[in-house]
Formats: C-alpha cells, structure tokens, sequence
C-alpha cells in the first residue's frame, strides 16, 4: 500500500485528493494547521488508512513512517485569504516549500508542488504555455501569492538538480466544486451564493475579462496522474473551455433558475484580463484532458454541497 503526504490536505483541493488517493488504496497522511482549510472537509474520513497531523509547515517538521508520495498543496489560495495573509503566504510558499522538500527528499518520496495559474501574471501571451515566463508585478498586493509559487518552482526544480529530488510541477488553473467557501472571494462560489439567494450578482468590471474553470475531479485525476508520471517541468492542469466573468455569471443564472440580476463593481489590483491553459503538454505526456463541462460542473456541485452549505452564514 503506498503512503502519500498531503500538505494542505484539509482545504478544498486537497481534501478531494485525499478522498481519491484513499479510494485508489493508498494510505495519506494530511499535513494541515487549519489556518483556510477546516475539519469539516476530512470529517466524512473514517478510516485507519487516514491521519490528520495539525502541524504548521513554516517549522521545520518530520514525519516517522515510510513515504512514497508528496502532494504539496499547503498555501493560501484565494485572494481574500493571501491580501489577509500576506507574510504567511510568502512563509508558507518559501519556508513551507522548503520543509516538504526536505521531507520529500529524506523519504526518497516523488514530489508534486501545487503551482499556479498565476505564475503567468497578466498574460501577454494567450492561451498560457508552459514555456511562457510570465508576466507579474512582484510589488502589487498579490505579489505575495504569485512569486511565493514562482519561488517555489524555483525551489522545487534546485531540489532536484542539485539534491536529486523526483519532484514535479502542476500549474493549477481556476477549479470548482463542492468544499469550496461560498465566501472566499472566487468567482464560482460568490456568483452561487449570489443566485441562490436571488440577490444581484456582482461582476467586476464589465466582465469582459475571461477565465476558464475546472472541475474539482478533473483536477484531481490530473494531479495523481503527473505525480506517478516522474515528469519534471511544469504542467498545466485546467480546463481550456474560455468564458468571459458574464458568460459565468449568465450561466450561474440559467443552472440556478435564479432571478438574480447582473450588477458592475471596480475591478482589483492585477486582476488578469485573460485567462486560459494550453493543455497540449498534459494531453501528450499524462493522456489527461478534463470531462466535466461548466454546466454540468455547476449542477454536480450544487447537488453534492446543498443550497445551505453554498449560501453559508459567515459574512
Ligand atoms: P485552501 O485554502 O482550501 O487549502 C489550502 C490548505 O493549506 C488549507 O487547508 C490550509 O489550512 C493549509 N495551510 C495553509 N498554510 C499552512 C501551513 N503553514 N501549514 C499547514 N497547512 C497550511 O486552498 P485550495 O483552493 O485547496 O488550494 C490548494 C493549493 O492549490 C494551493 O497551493 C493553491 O495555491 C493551489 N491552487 C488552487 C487553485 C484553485 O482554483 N483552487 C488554483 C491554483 C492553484
């Protein structure tokens, strides 16, 4: 049975990939201090093939079982947490990175970090590329969030050259799906809470700006299948179907029979204009491409999570 350590593991993305890796037999340890993740997202785990070790991975830290498999996902994710959190995020991305490779490499464990989408920056290039460097304003207020993971691919790719570490690189584009916080700032969760209480949806700017969205299982196969590749660049994982934020938010609209109306607010700092993978490389080296369209991502996630669960309580 293979033991896989998931940082993170108590968060959106990596609770789902907990529940994966345990329905395909292996045993995960979940490496979590619970600072965006919560408990609610591994309670349903009843196993003795799962443990939740609350550690924080800023502090160096060890783990005293073989292990075979690292899925870094530890960071703070959504703007509203990293603007909240930017030290942290920087911490996590530089000293957080460090610790877990560290592990990684005392366990001869293959290695997968969590990068991002957000390593491209405001694109000038368009669909994003694996090849294309970026383009990122280090000093903005998401600076934190984007080079934290453009240090730690750099971090993740000296381990390996230097220390001999398998590691591998996912460049995760925008993803969707039950567990997320209906109040975490994303576009999917806010215009679902939105429509589901028949209040005005808010899109910003004139919503011209496209994103494209992946669901949350898709997501996760490309993961498991690039960290039992033993391929070592990046590698986009999302979905390439493009939408502007109004298409979204019409089709928010349509899935949730809502009688929401459509309203414009300012746009953020950096917000990208364009957003969308080149999924060319995931298709020819992993044979991975995402199955779940957004309509029927929207529906699966409304019947999984309940109205309740997306409209939330907390403001
Ligand atoms: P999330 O906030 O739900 O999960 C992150 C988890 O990391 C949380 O459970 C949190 O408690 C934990 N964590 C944070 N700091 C920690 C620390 N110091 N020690 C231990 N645990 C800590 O976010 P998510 O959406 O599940 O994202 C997971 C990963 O995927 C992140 O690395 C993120 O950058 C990356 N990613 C996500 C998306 C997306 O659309 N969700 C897109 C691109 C990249």
């Amino acid at each position: 049975m293979p033991t896989s350590l998931v940082t993170g593991g108590a968060g959106f993305l990596g609770s789902h990939l907990c529940d994966e890796l345990l329905r395909r037999g292996h045993r995960v340890i979940c490496v979590d201090n619970l600072e965006t993740g919560t408990l609610a997202n591994i309670e349903h785990i009843r196993t003795d093939t799962f443990v939740h070790l609350n550690l924080d991975i800023i502090e160096p830290y060890f783990i005293d079982e073989p292990i075979d498999f690292v899925y870094h996902l530890a960071s703070p994710a959504s703007p509203i947490d990293y603007l909240r959190l930017p030290l942290h995020t920087l911490k996590v991305g530089s000293y957080g990175t460090h610790h877990t490779l560290g592990v990684a490499k005392r366990h001869r464990a293959r290695f997968l970090i969590a990068s991002t989408s957000e390593v491209y920056g405001d694109p000038e290039e368009h669909p994003q590329r694996e090849s294309y460097w970026g383009h990122v304003n280090p000093i903005g207020p998401r600076g934190v969030y984007d080079e934290a993971k453009r240090y730690a691919e750099a971090l993740t790719m000296a381990y390996h050259r230097q220390q001999g570490v398998d590691t591998g690189i996912v460049r995760i584009f925008n993803t969707y799906g039950p567990r997320m916080r209906p109040h975490d700032g994303r576009a999917i969760p806010t215009f679902l809470r939105q429509a589901l209480q028949n209040r005005p949806i808010t899109v910003f700017g004139d919503g011209s700006q496209t994103r494209s969205f992946c669901y949350v299982a898709d997501e996760i196969r490309g993961l498991i299948a690039l960290a039992e590749s033993g391929y070592h660049n990046p590698v986009n994982v999302g979905n390439p179907d493009e939408f502007t934020l109004l298409e979204l938010a019409e089709t928010v609209i349509e899935v949730t029979r809502s009688k929401s109306e459509i309203v414009y607010e300012a746009l953020p700092t950096d917000d990208p204009q364009v957003r969308q993978p080149d999924i060319t490389l995931a298709r020819e080296i992993l044979g991975w491409e995402p199955r779940v369209t957004l309509r029927d991502g929207l529906t699966r996630t409304i019947e999984e999570s309940g109205a309740e669960a997306l409209v939330g309580t907390a403001a």
